[in-house]
């Protein structure tokens, strides 16, 4: 941490920071200016706020040097994240990741359709809510049970992997035996119980940015599962809440990027919520390739003028098809395949 004194500070209250820097476990090394002291505390004490030394008496600014994420950061792993699943799909390699299926699990029928559609468009996993977190608790709220007995039957027919959404603690054990990865929405994103569980179990955690959240909580949340030792993570920009109307969020492409920087988790897209609106989700997933994204989440139904949720965002089953055909064309000018 840096804490920049005023000019002119008085000794005292130098000495009052000194004392607490030293008081927190920091090697205090002190250069004094003509005007301005500036205070450079090494070392990582396990707790401190900056904001704590801003306020204090003869401080004009405290700065903190080191990342608040330990293992979460790229330095932990500079090669990357690599993770296999049982099946030998690879996420944080070469070829980028195609997840997709439905918001919500409707049916059998319903279900059925959509896998057979993903599998034959070239993606690697069927999405599909079973637990739906809902604005509205008027709203259809998932299949629950039902849902993820059919996500799995569908799955296990057509070769795909299962990714549906957690909410809360009490369904992780019932989950399980289902899926092939937890998906935490953006709701849940600071439900820090529920991270800090899914830390302790064994199977990959997909979580998205939540509607409000700074690269930097994200990152932090992202430390909550790391540090229960499920380092089988990855992380979703899912657009975020702007001051823009036309589109049901922002999505924050630069946040592709600058996670590739500050982290060695792989980072996914989802077009579909980033937007909200269909014929918009194309050129977000693609942007999302071209900045760098390890994979994609998206919404497709086989029907989306019928969907019982986010069918304005859904793409049609055709409109997955000629996506995908894009993305091939699209993934070597950065280096990337598409399977
Ligand atoms: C979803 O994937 O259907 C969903 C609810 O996403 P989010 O948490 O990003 O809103
Ligand atoms: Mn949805």
């Amino acid at each position: 941490m840096i804490v920049a004194m005023q000019d002119n500070a008085a000794e005292a209250h130098i000495q009052a920071v000194i004392e607490r820097m030293v008081e927190l476990g920091f090697n205090v090394h002190r250069t004094t200016g003509a005007n301005q002291t500036i205070l450079a505390g090494v070392g990582s004490p396990a707790h401190f706020e900056v904001a704590e030394f801003t306020v204090l008496a003869g401080v004009h600014n405290a700065y903190r040097i080191s990342s608040p994420y330990k293992l979460a950061g790229r330095g932990f792993r500079p090669e990357g994240t690599t993770i296999t699943f049982p099946n030998g799909v690879v996420v944080g390699g070469t070829e980028v990741t195609l997840m997709a299926g439905p918001c919500s699990v409707e049916s059998r029928e319903q279900i059925l359709i959509s896998a057979k559609i993903v599998k034959a468009a070239g993606c690697q996993f069927l999405r599909g809510g079973a637990f739906k977190p809902r604005s509205s608790p008027y709203s259809f709220q998932g299949m629950g049970l039902e849902g993820l007995k059919l996500l799995r039957e569908v799955s296990n027919e057509t070769g795909l992997l299962v990714i549906t959404e957690v909410m809360e603690i009490s369904q992780i054990e019932l989950m399980l035996p289902y899926i092939d990865c937890f998906q935490v929405g953006a709701r849940n994103m600071q439900n820090f119980n529920l991270l800090r569980e899914l830390g302790h179990v064994r199977k990959p955690v997909l979580m998205k940015r939540g509607i409000a959240a700074t690269i930097e909580e994200v990152l932090l949340s992202a430390e909550y599962i790391l540090s229960g030792g499920n380092y089988d993570l990855m992380l979703c920009e899912r657009g975020i809440r702007t001051f823009e109307t036309y589109t049901r969020n922002t999505m924050d492409i630069s946040a592709i990027p600058v996670l590739k920087k500050l982290t060695h988790l792989p980072v996914f897209g989802d077009p579909s919520h980033g937007v909200g609106i269909r014929d918009l989700v194309s050129p977000m997933a693609l942007a999302s390739v071209a900045a760098g994204a390890d994979g994609l989440l998206m919404e497709m139904h086989p029907n989306p003028d019928k969907a019982m949720s986010d069918g304005a965002q859904s793409l049609y089953p055709e409109q997955l098809e000629k996506l995908v055909a894009k993305l091939r064309m699209l993934a070597p000018v950065v280096g990337r395949t598409v399977a």
